[in-house]
């Protein structure tokens, strides 16, 4: 029996997890963290996720705790709506709180035979098949695959190849409230006020999910707790939902991109934002990460040797993620370095970005998943 061990419980451990256990592999998942648990509010879910969500026989089960939305806009501070985009086939997304996606996929991994183990830290690992935790203990197996965090994961930066991580000066707030007081339609609507956006979207049928984006260098956006005074002043039609924000918990994070050379070496798969971190834009790091995960077990099931399947992984499908991070970091610079004198043509470019289809096709190719490298999902798992 083939044996694998992962690092990093997130969505891309947990997922690889289950397809190799589906497949008769012998599977460890390490996480560090005490529990299975997700960090930030609400998450996107679009077509590509969803795909794999359902190939791993989760999606059905998550629909009732979401939002399936209708259209997604893009609204300037005085209510005049800039873009609108229908939110149907291949463009489909769900809105979820995190939580409940983790804990999905955390039953869909136990249920395939996955040892799941928490408050277990990995520290390196060699290009051989070795495992190496803080604890001083060591493992071994046929395929070690690193999906244990973008920022700094201890796998890739174990290993002998260029790569790293450039922190963006933007700042997102996320905030997930029990209310939809402010989200009654089912459609997510990101409001622009010069250099600061926020997103506001139903996740499910008792909460909402909102981010707040800025330039770190606007010292009064990124304040925590919210300054309600500073923002009502910039979005006054929001000024009710910053009197709420302001008492709810948040997480703040700044946009982060991971450069990272290779996505193999010998018998190490990285996986992930550890392989491809990028800014959450167009919310789809989640969605790499699943037809990421996908794909590696289609080729670990098709090639001859682990190595061999590593490199046909990273030649067939890695484009999509090389494209995707592209065009996140094209939009965060878009909305945060847009020059003032140039305001005025700000929604003219909103406005081509929702109505040009060969713009919106390039920057969202990642929607279409894994048929662009021309791997069919028919293979079924559930
Ligand atoms: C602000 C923000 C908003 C986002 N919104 C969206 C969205 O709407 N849609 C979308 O598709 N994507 C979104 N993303 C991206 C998405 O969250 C990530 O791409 C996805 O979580 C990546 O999964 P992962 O498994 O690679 O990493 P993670 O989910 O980060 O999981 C890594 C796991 O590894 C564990 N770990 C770390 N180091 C170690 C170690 N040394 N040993 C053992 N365990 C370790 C961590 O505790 C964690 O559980 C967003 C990201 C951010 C930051």
């Amino acid at each position: 029996m083939k044996t694998a061990e992962i690092a990093g419980g997130g969505i891309g451990g947990l997922a690889i997890a289950t397809l190799l256990a589906r497949d008769g592999w012998s599977v460890r998942v390490h996480e560090r963290s005490a529990e299975i648990r997700e960090i930030g509010a609400g998450i996107y879910i679009k077509n590509n996720s969803i795909e794999v969500l359902e190939q791993l026989g989760v999606f059905d089960g998550l629909i009732p705790y979401g939002t399936q939305l209708d259209y997604a806009q893009i609204q300037f501070a005085d209510g005049s709506v800039k873009q609108r985009r229908a939110l149907t086939g291949l463009s489909r997304v769900h809105v979820f709180p995190r939580q409940v996606l983790i804990e999905a996929l955390r039953d869909a991994a136990l249920a395939a035979g996955v040892d799941v183990r928490t408050r277990s830290t990995v520290e390196s690992a060699t290009p051989d098949g070795g495992l190496k935790l803080t604890d001083g203990s060591h493992y071994r197996a046929d395929l070690i695959v690193a999906a244990d965090d973008g920022v700094s994961s201890a796998v890739r930066g174990s290993l002998p190849m260029r790569s790293g991580f450039r922190l963006l000066p933007t700042i997102i707030d996320r905030f997930l409230i029990e209310s939809r007081e402010f989200t009654r339609e089912p459609r997510t609507v990101e409001h622009w006020s010069g250099n600061r956006r926020i997103g506001v979207t139903p996740s499910g049928p008792q909460h909402t999910y909102v981010y707040m984006v800025a330039p770190q260098a606007d010292t009064a956006a990124c304040k925590l707790p919210l300054d309600v005074a500073d923002w009502s002043a910039r979005f006054p039609l929001l000024a009710p939902l910053f009197q709420v924000l302001a008492q709810a918990e948040s997480t703040q994070y700044n946009y982060g991109v991971v450069d990272c050379e290779k996505w193999s070496m010998g018998r190490v798969a990285i996986l992930g934002d550890a392989a491809h971190g990028l800014p959450p834009t167009l919310g789809q790091g989640a969605g790499l990460t699943l037809i990421n995960a996908y794909a590696l077990a289609h080729f670990l099931r098709h090639s001859n040797s682990i190595e061999s399947a590593l490199r046909e992984w990273e030649t067939r499908v890695r484009f999509i993620s090389d494209r995707t991070q592209s065009w996140s970091c094209r939009y965060d610079w878009f909305t945060r370095q847009w020059p003032t004198q140039l305001d005025f043509a700000r929604p003219l470019v909103a406005w081509s970005f929702g109505r040009l289809r060969f713009l919106n096709d390039r920057m969202r190719v990642a929607d279409r998943g894994l048929r662009l490298a021309g791997i069919s999902l028919d293979e079924a798992h559930a």
